[in-house]
């Protein structure tokens, strides 16, 4: 016997590599090319580091309020957290507490298995078809709750509201968590819904269309219960999530929908030009509705292209997981980056 017996057993999440070098192309953590708002960075620049000592808004309420303005909401219909990771943390919490296990695709975000494991919550991953399709009418059994990215990662494919109503209809007795991290690039968002299915979750992150992955802010929309519950979960783990900066650059940031606007205009035209180049090579690619694209080649695998890559010192994300390990996740960088990386894959694909 040996305290190392008693020490945790779990396959943690593994994020895109953070090389220790400065010279390299990053295309693997689907980050966000352009800085943040500048509105944003002006509020962290003006922001009285003397008024730290004192603990920030336990509920960020300011920042809540504006999330709720800006999707036409009241205060108590958000809830804000420390990255949409902490959000949804919170939300397996407050959310899955059924003996059934709780439903997802078997290709999606990672970090569900994670947590289930951590807080000892069954689960159930459904098969997705050939084309990474979810089928909505196989959520349709006995469970303790259901999670769906939309769009999805890392297929990037997003699905419209009557996907979703299946789903909802279907599970009228458990909570839905909609995890809309990259809804801004093309998705559709199950935001109208709200107001139909109060066991309906919908969690957003401002690492991705916001371009504020340092900074740690992700919250959630839901009836007044169900967020509610995560303000009970929250508060019994950790009552301070949202730091007194991450608060003010957040609400500088929401206020700030021109820039937003343009930077996603942005990452759009370049996504949409990088698959027509890819496709020209040869690679199949579904069309994404987020800020990456999932790309595999008939001719060369998925992971000696990633080594290729990487030994150009561009960096893109390949999963060595059952069914995508011969697809490579490229996050969408700038033009330039985009000509980088479409001139090396030139030279490698014959
Ligand atoms: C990036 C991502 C998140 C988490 O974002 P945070 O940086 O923790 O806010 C959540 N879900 C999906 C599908 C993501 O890709």
């Amino acid at each position: 016997m040996s305290w190392k017996d008693n020490l945790i057993k779990i396959e943690p999440y593994v994020a895109g590599e953070q090389p220790n070098k400065t010279d390299f192309i990053k295309m693997n953590a689907n980050e966000n090319p352009y800085p943040p708002s500048p509105e944003a960075i002006k509020a962290i620049n003006n922001f009285d580091g003397a008024n730290l000592k004192k603990y920030p808004s336990a509920n960020a309420v300011e920042l809540v309020k504006t999330i709720a303005e800006y999707h036409g909401l009241k205060p108590e219909n958000v809830f804000a957290g420390n990255g949409t990771d902490d959000v949804l943390s919170l939300c397996f919490r407050a959310f899955f507490n059924s003996k059934k296990p709780i439903l997802f695709p078997d290709i999606t975000y990672s970090f569900n298995t994670v947590w289930c494991e951590i807080l000892g919550i069954p689960y159930e991953q459904i098969r997705v078809d050939a084309d990474f399709n979810i089928n909505p009418e196989d959520y349709k059994r006995a469970n303790g709750g259901v999670v769906i990215a939309n769009p999805n990662a890392p297929t990037s494919i997003g699905r419209d509201l009557d996907f979703l109503r299946i789903i909802l209809d279907n599970n009228r007795n458990c909570v839905v968590i909609v995890d809309e991290a990259y809804v801004d690039f093309g998705g559709i968002t199950a935001i109208p819904l709200l107001e139909e299915y109060d066991n309906l979750v919908i969690t957003r992150t401002f690492s991705k269309s916001r371009s504020m992955a340092g900074m740690r802010i992700g919250y959630a929309m839901g009836s007044k219960d169900a967020i509610a519950a995560i303000y009970a979960a929250k508060d019994s783990v950790n009552s301070y999530p949202v730091d007194s900066v991450a608060q003010k650059a957040g609400i500088a940031s929401i206020k700030d929908e021109k820039y937003f606007r343009e930077t996603i205009a942005r990452v759009i035209k370049t996504r949409e030009n990088l698959t027509e180049k890819m496709r020209e090579m040869g690679f199949k690619i579904p069309d994404s509705s987020t800020n990456f694209i999932f790309a595999s080649h008939e001719k060369y695998t998925a992971k000696e292209i990633f080594e290729y890559l990487k030994s150009r010192d561009i960096y893109v994300r390949w999963f060595n997981k059952p069914r995508i390990d011969n697809y490579l996740r490229i996050s969408i960088g700038t033009d330039e980056e985009t000509e980088a990386l479409l001139n090396a894959l030139k030279e490698y694909i014959k």
